[in-house]
């Protein structure tokens, strides 16, 4: 198996550390609202970077973190009234929920910042110690003259940058490119014991002591988008490194490009962002997911209607092939053929595997002894399996298709839902039933929550 590790700038072989325990650690989300596409693409990558690793090792350990602590959480928090936790438990359901409706599987561990504080102050502790960091103001900072390899996985001369920088540093700072550990917290913000008084880590600690805790001082694999290689990525290593006397933090590092809406930035400013949230009212998960693994991971990929179209298509060739193949059982022990796992194993080249995959379907659709067809029937299956593609039944599939095209829009719905809601105030029970299953004969699910009722078509 190979994979490109930003740290070489080249494809290498992949080989663990130990291979009866593989680890991988992706920097997830940070819960004040919710994800849009873009924050989807690491979430589908490292998904089917997961699988193909389970397939080939016995144990695997997944971590993707979910940063609850974070000044646009204490803003939201703050304009709402209420305490960080309403805002984190609320997105972090909502983030869960979206992208397994992508066909994600959960991550082994799914650690909170909340959670590692202890680990959090421990390891700052030993880099204070260690003469790595040292406080100011209530601050505490990583100093990062102190690590001569500071720069190497982003390519960055830190000092030259800074030196023609004209930033604004803050009086505290031994140096320029120092950053933040640990910082204080007002009485009015959300903060934590500590030996430097009451406050909150900054961002980048969180994820060293995290992964440290979880899966050990040495990870094979870490990932994420590429805007993370700097700064967060780079002072990731950098707190591990030091903080573990020198020993290697992550073995591979992946980045995913980035998503592109219309050939064009994803920004407030332009009013582009979309929401995954949104979109799965309207395109199956399965079509977004196709499209998030069209183009290889570390090229952009653009989101446009031309392609979700397209990736619509394929899925109705796709799912039209094993539909054909209704009644033939699938043969035993026989799985994705060698081409497309070879295409997976080489730095996740899902185009080429996906063009295999299409390849199986039109041999499907051709094929004519039962034994042909019983073996290209698991191919696809075990192919598809791999992906996160395929596992619905194909009449499923295209009654979903066909719901999807004459299902109630968006006005109706909320205005079936308005009447529900009186029904149920009215604890006419009958009639709240009636319109949910109404609904869901027309392709739209209806479901109570703390916090209302949430739909989304099926
Ligand atoms: P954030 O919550 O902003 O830290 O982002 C969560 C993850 O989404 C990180 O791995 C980012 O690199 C990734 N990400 C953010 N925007 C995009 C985008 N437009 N395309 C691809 N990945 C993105
Ligand atoms: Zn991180």
């Amino acid at each position: 198996m190979h994979l490109h590790n930003t740290l070489s700038g080249r494809k290498e072989e992949f080989v663990p550390l130990d291979p009866n325990r593989v680890t991988m650690y992706v920097c997830g989300p940070t819960v004040y609202s919710y994800a849009h596409i873009g924050n989807a693409r690491p979430v589908v990558v490292f998904d089917v970077l997961s699988r193909v690793l389970r397939r080939r090792y016995p144990n695997v350990v997944y971590v993707r973190n979910i940063t609850d602590i974070d000044d646009k959480i204490n803003a939201a928090a703050k304009k709402e009234g209420v305490d960080i936790r309403v805002i984190t438990d609320r997105y972090a359901a909502i983030y869960h929920d979206d992208m397994a409706a992508l066909g994600a599987r959960d991550p082994d561990h799914v650690p909170r910042v909340t959670e590692h504080l202890p680990e959090i102050i421990a390891m700052i502790e030993k880099l204070v110690a260690s003469g790595h960091a040292y406080e100011a103001q209530g601050h505490v900072l990583f100093h990062t003259l102190s690590y001569a390899d500071y720069g190497k996985l982003s390519g960055r001369d830190e000092q030259a940058l800074m030196a023609g920088a004209r930033v604004e540093v803050a009086p505290y700072k031994k140096h320029a490119g120092d950053f933040v550990l640990w910082k204080p917290s007002a009485d009015d913000q959300p903060g934590w014991d500590s030996p430097w008084g009451r406050g909150r880590p900054g961002w980048h600690i969180e994820c060293s002591a995290m992964a440290d805790a979880l899966l050990g001082e040495t990870i094979d694999i870490h990932g994420g988008g590429h805007d993370l290689i700097f700064p967060h990525h780079e002072n990731e290593i950098a707190q591990s490194t030091c903080a573990h006397g020198g020993k290697t933090f992550a073995r591979y590092w992946l980045h995913n490009g980035f998503l592109n809406i219309d050939s064009q930035k994803m920004s407030k400013s332009v009013g582009n962002v979309l929401l995954v949230h949104e979109l799965l009212k309207t395109i199956p998960g399965e079509v977004i997911r196709l499209v998030l693994m069209t183009g290889h991971y570390r090229q952009p990929v653009d989101w446009n209607d031309e392609v979700v179209g397209e990736s619509r298509k394929k899925l109705d060739r796709l799912y039209g092939a094993l539909r054909e193949l209704a009644d033939v059982e699938p043969a035993a022990g026989v799985g994705a053929p060698d081409a497309f796992i070879a295409a997976l194993e080489d730095d996740i080249n899902t185009p080429m595997a996906l063009a295999e995959l299409f390849e199986l379907a039109r041999a499907a659709n051709k094929a004519q002894s039962a034994d042909e067809k019983a073996r290209i029937k698991a191919q696809m299956l075990d192919a598809g399996q791999l992906i996160g593609l395929l596992q619905m039944q194909p009449a499923d599939w295209f009654a979903l298709a066909t719901a999807a095209a004459d299902a109630p829009g968006a006005d109706e719905i909320e205005a079936l839902l308005a009447q529900r809601a009186d029904a149920r105030q009215n604890k006419q029970w009958a009639e709240s039933d009636r319109i949910r299953d109404d609904l869901k004969a027309r392709g739209v699910l209806v479901e109570d929550s703390k916090d209302g009722q949430r739909w989304r078509y099926l």
